[in-house]
């Protein structure tokens, strides 16, 4: 980035997180109105941060308990719902679980794909 103002770089980020005052909010839009280079890298910051708040909290709908268990045989429905209601703190970790466990999946997948290469065997390691 070739923008000689640094300051707005953090003044973004500051913006992005909600932590800037009225006043800094107004002079990095007023910069961002001029400076074209400023802009786009604002726009891809923002464009990430809001990826990164969808991943940390994956939001499932309303319905998604009662659709799984529509899907069950009859009998195990009734088990489970039970069960669910026993141990809500379990049920709700399980429900929980299956989300974070795709996101951090294609989290996964995504930075091999980025690197290139995920593990480099060491010739010598093994004594
Ligand atoms: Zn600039």
């Amino acid at each position: 980035m070739s923008c000689e103002s640094e300051q707005y770089m953090s003044l973004m980020n500051k913006v992005l997180d909600q932590e800037a005052t009225k006043q800094e909010e107004e002079a990095l839009f007023a910069h961002l109105a001029v400076c074209d280079e400023c802009r786009v890298h604002f726009n891809e910051l923002k464009t990430a941060t809001e990826l990164l708040r969808r991943l940390t909290h994956p939001h499932l709908p309303a319905s998604f308990t009662k659709n799984v268990l529509d899907q069950l045989p009859p009998d195990k429905r009734h088990a489970i719902r039970r069960w669910g209601s026993r141990h809500p703190v379990l049920t709700t970790v399980a429900l929980c679980a299956v989300p974070m466990s795709l996101v951090m999946i294609g989290t996964r997948r995504q930075w091999k794909e980025k690197s290139g290469y995920a593990l480099v065997k060491m010739s010598g390691d093994q004594t």
